[in-house]
């Protein structure tokens, strides 16, 4: 592949990432290493704006695939499809990430079918190499490309799990909530709230999240607070905007709704 096709999975301005611990140096160890990783957590916690961070530091190209219950193996590997001259090959995410060398994102890959989980072990193990059944080749991975897949582990069944055999092929991280220092930080940074707002916000993110398991299956993600923090400055009442972006996606029940309401109450 081209030059400028790799550029363009290059990731050209610094994402901003506000480090929670010591998961840059672990991260970068694992790279140095080409050790796969598992990014564990709930959604909108900071996963995804990680591996940006880190592939613009390591310098890699990204490519990031969001997994669904659809996603076959051919999603991921390529298949053949039909044009004028007959039928070409076309080469799908994670075979160009390994042909180009670049950090491959398999964004919640347990929802992904297991006949899709079982093409990424060959990867994952000292033969570092994708068979394209269909094709009939092969590939052996670039030295620079690593896999990394996220992975929620408060809403899997059991039915949904990944198997030992591909968990056991990753290092894992944690990820989690911000502090709640560091989490009005960010909102303020992302949305250019103020202090007091973002505070104000993360304290009632706070509450929601003692409602897990509780009547609610997810707390408010730091992705939420951004959205009420854009809304707020945009001009948006705090009221209104934080019934849209942390009561109303959270849950349908009208108790629960309440319940979520008189907490933003408190504070707004
Ligand atoms: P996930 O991949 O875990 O679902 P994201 O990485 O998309 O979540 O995070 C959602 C949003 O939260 C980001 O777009 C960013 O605004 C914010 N965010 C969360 N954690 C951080 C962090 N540590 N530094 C900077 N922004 C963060």
């Amino acid at each position: 592949m081209s030059e400028a096709k790799i550029d363009q999975y290059k990731i050209k301005q610094e994402p901003y990432y506000e480090p929670v611990g010591n998961e840059v140096e672990l991260y970068e160890a694992a790279y140095d290493a080409r050790m796969p990783v598992m990014l564990k957590g709930p959604t909108g916690c900071g996963k995804s704006r990680f591996v940006e961070y880190m592939a613009y530091k390591l310098k890699r190209p990204l490519i990031t695939v969001a997994c669904n219950e659809d996603m076959t193996a051919s999603d991921l590997v390529g298949r053949y499809l039909l044009d004028k001259e007959g039928t070409v090959w076309q080469d799908g995410p994670l075979t160009t990430a390994a042909r180009i060398g670049a950090i491959c994102y398999l964004d919640e890959v347990v929802e992904a079918r297991q006949d899709t989980t079982v093409v990424i072990h060959p990867l994952t193990d000292h033969r570092r190499t994708l068979p394209l059944d269909k094709k009939g080749e092969v590939i052996e991975a670039h030295p620079d490309f690593q896999l990394v897949i996220s992975y929620n582990p408060g809403y899997q069944s059991l039915m949904k799990d990944l198997k030992q055999s591909t968990k056991q092929r990753f290092g894992a991280m944690d990820f989690d909530y911000p502090d709640a220092d560091t989490e009005a930080s960010i909102v303020a940074h992302e949305t250019g709230v103020d202090k007091d707002v973002a505070e104000k916000l993360v304290q009632i993110a706070h509450r929601a999240r003692n409602l897990k398991g509780h009547g609610l299956d997810e707390g408010i993600s730091t992705r939420l607070l951004v959205y009420a923090g854009q809304l707020i400055t945009k001009g948006v009442e705090p009221m209104a905007a934080c019934s849209m972006t942390l009561v109303r996606p959270l849950t349908d029940d009208p108790d629960m709704r309440d319940t979520l309401d008189a907490a933003v109450n408190t504070y707004f």
